[in-house]
């Protein structure tokens, strides 16, 4: 369903994202895991289309369209959606305000999904994102993708700044979800794995795929190693490393 080849993306003239290749077929989530500042965030703005991401070098294909020159809004209407890792508070926009434009009348859904994730009604009468906590900022980011349910999901951080209690909850209905669902999620910590069922992992070092693989395993090594051990990997090969943890 995407297809983003050979990529290479700048921003105010320095390269951020390099060489990049990744394809991500119709119902599957793949993950995408990297320290702070490998390029993670800007690769799905570049894939959202935001302007200051300049392509320099490949293309990006939705739904077999090359997208690569296409304004935001018309990816969006092609199916694209985002949870943020940072999304921007909006003084005068009611959080119900954003769930009903998705959703128009049809309502069903919404209350289960607002009992599992233990919010109070009153929430939804809240300035979207102002002076919200780190947890309620990932919930409201929840709710939406869930009322507007894109074809493709671009989901940064879901896990981040959010407590254990929050976590487990927005883990559950996360996966409900990614089980009829295609996109890219993307995890700093990995916590979030811990509930989902997700098929393939990918490590972005320095902007470029470092490995892919089985996300658990994935995990599992960076957890014992850091980071570190893929940036030796990278200078290893990328194919060679792919293969050693494809195979575990
Ligand atoms: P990650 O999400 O993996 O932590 P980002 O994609 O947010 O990393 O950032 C990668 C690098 O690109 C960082 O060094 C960041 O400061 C830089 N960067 C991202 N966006 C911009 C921008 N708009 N202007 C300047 N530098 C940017
Ligand atoms: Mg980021």
């Amino acid at each position: 369903m995407l297809r983003v080849e050979d990529l290479t993306v700048e921003t105010t003239g320095k390269t951020i994202i390099k060489d990049l290749t990744l394809e991500v077929p119709k119902g599957e989530t793949h993950v995408l895991f990297g320290p702070n500042g490998s390029g993670k965030s800007t690769l799905i703005k570049t894939i959202l289309g935001f302007s200051n991401y300049k392509v320099v070098k490949g293309r990006i294909y939705f739904k077999e369209k090359d997208i690569t020159d296409m304004p935001i809004n018309e990816r969006v209407k092609l199916g694209m959606g985002v949870v943020f890792q940072s999304p921007p508070a909006l003084r005068g926009v009611k959080l119900k305000d954003i769930l009903n434009s998705f959703l128009g009348q049809s309502r069903d859904g919404l209350e289960n999904l607002i009992r599992a994730l233990s919010l109070k009604h009153e929430f939804l009468d809240r300035d979207l994102n102002v002076d919200f906590s780190g947890g309620e900022v990932k919930l409201s980011e929840m709710l939406q993708l869930f009322a507007q349910r894109p074809d493709f999901a671009l989901i940064d951080e879901p896990d981040s700044g959010v407590d254990v209690e929050n976590l487990e909850r927005i883990g559950k209905v996360l996966n409900n979800y990614l089980a009829e669902s295609t996109g890219i999620l993307i995890t700093h910590t990995g916590y979030i794995l811990r509930y989902l069922n997700v098929s393939k992992g990918h490590v972005i070092i320095n902007g470029t795929i470092a490995c892919s693989g089985n996300p658990l395993s994935i995990l599992t090594q960076i957890l014992h190693e850091g980071y570190g051990w893929c940036e030796k990997c990278l200078l290893m090969g990328k194919r060679e490393l792919h293969e050693r943890i494809a195979g575990r």
